[in-house]
């Protein structure tokens, strides 16, 4: 259970946690898959869409649809409103300090792109040092090579313990005065591992170096609250938070925000444009040039408001209890290899097993219907650091239940009696 971010306030929780209930609110998950019902475990990558997001979506579409924050008439009111509605809800759902500490983005890719695009360049020159872990997503890896191509900084990496256990020590032995800015996973995509990232901040700051935290897979299994953990960036994405696809977040302190340059231009983003000079708007939407993804913002608010009126901490404990039990049962395969048992972790499991690739082992598991990602996940150098190709891996969510655990277990005995 993730013991590093807390709740935000107000937090609304059902009184129980009744996943059956739960699950009818996805349309989804009644389809069969190769005739067997569907079992998604595929939430690491994406997760699936409740009716009420796709409802809030459709309702912009049939109802008041129109661009935004150009029009004077009234849908393109009642569009903007929804929209920047939604902006609140996501600044309350991370305990921002003000809505307009959030950036829409695409998703975490491009929230780090924008990052390394704008921070890089106005406050890191030749020589100073970004840290990154040895966890990292390549969209946490490559924006960080790209501006050593173009800056010459030097990029710094924190290892992980046998376990997956992030380094505190090294990370501590690798902070310095030419560290500018840490970029890290909050949580690990491939091994669920958390990383300690109070104590990573506080130690960053100390050495007057800035914090951007990947928080893809934190988001929809914690609370993330922004003001609590006093992080400078963090990014999310709305899709694998029960939310749309084309709509992420990258949360930044405004007193920060207010001192990066535009990202890309066009759009929106102006205040007063001439040939020979233009001005620009305050952020967020200094940094939001072009027309924005207006259903998707509005499908994002409506999937904070789903995840919070289910309760985030409700939610921790349902997957806790899966990955528990699916850890239990699936030690005991002959030949199965669980890897990633950090101290903190998430309920992400990624596995492979003796004498078949985990591409294999994907492809019977979906003969029972059910869905795991199989592969890098996004994650060569940790699979370097694994000794591995690849693994697959079961991320819970909300909609998951012990029986679908049973289910994954059987299927992994079908994979080891077929290729052990
Ligand atoms: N970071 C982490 C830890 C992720 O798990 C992912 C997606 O799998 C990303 C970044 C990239 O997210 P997106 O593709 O939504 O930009």
């Amino acid at each position: 259970m993730l013991k590093t971010a807390i709740a935000p306030a107000g937090d609304n929780s059902m009184a129980a946690f009744d996943v059956e209930r739960l699950r009818e609110d996805f349309p989804i998950l009644s389809r069969t898959v190769n005739g067997k019902p569907l079992v998604y475990l595929d939430n690491g990558a994406s997760a699936q869409k409740p009716r009420q997001v796709i409802e809030a979506m459709t309702a912009c579409y049939e109802g008041y649809y129109s661009n935004v924050h150009r029009g004077v008439h009234t849908l393109s009111q009642e569009s903007t409103e929804a929209f920047e509605k939604g902006r609140e809800k996501v600044a309350s759902f991370i305990n921002a300090a003000s809505p307009d500490e959030v950036v829409f983005t695409r998703g975490t890719t491009e929230a780090i792109n924008l990052v390394a695009g704008t921070f890089g360049p106005a406050f890191m020159r030749e020589g100073d040092e970004v840290i990154l872990s040895v966890m990292e997503h390549h969209s946490n890896i490559i924006p960080w090579q790209l501006l050593r191509d173009r800056l010459g900084i030097v990029i710094k990496v924190v290892p992980i313990d046998d376990a997956g256990n992030f380094d505190l020590e090294a990370y501590k032995g690798l902070l310095g005065e030419r560290t500018k800015l840490v970029a890290l996973t909050h949580i690990s995509n491939a091994l669920g591992t958390i990383v300690p990232v109070e104590e990573v901040i506080r130690l960053a700051h100390s050495v007057g170096a800035k914090v951007l935290l990947d928080g893809a897979q934190a988001a929809p299994h914690a609370g993330i609250d922004m003001q609590a953990l006093g992080v400078d960036f963090y990014a999310f994405s709305g899709h694998k938070l029960y939310g749309p696809t084309g709509i992420g977040v990258l949360y930044g302190r405004q007193e920060i925000l207010a001192e990066l340059p535009p990202y890309q231009g066009g759009g929106e983003m102006i205040s007063r444009v001439t040939f020979e000079k233009s001005t620009y708007k305050a952020p967020p939407h200094r940094f939001e040039a072009g027309t924005p993804a207006i259903a998707e913002v509005i499908g994002l608010g409506a999937a904070v408001d789903y995840v919070s009126a289910i309760g985030v901490e409700a939610i921790q404990a349902h997957e806790d209890g899966l990955l528990a039990y699916a850890t239990e049962l699936l030690s005991d395969i002959e030949g199965l290899t669980i890897h990633g048992q950090a101290r903190e972790k998430v309920s992400i499991l990624s596995f492979t097993m003796a004498g078949c690739h985990a591409h294999d082992i994907g492809t019977v598991l979906d003969q029972s219907g059910i869905a795991v990602r199989a592969g890098h996940h996004c994650a060569q150098p940790l699979m370097d650091r694994l000794g591995v190709p690849a693994t697959a891996r079961a991320a819970f969510g909300l909609y998951n239940t012990r029986a679908e655990v049973d289910a994954l277990a059987a299927a992994c005995h079908k994979v080891k009696d077929f290729f052990g």
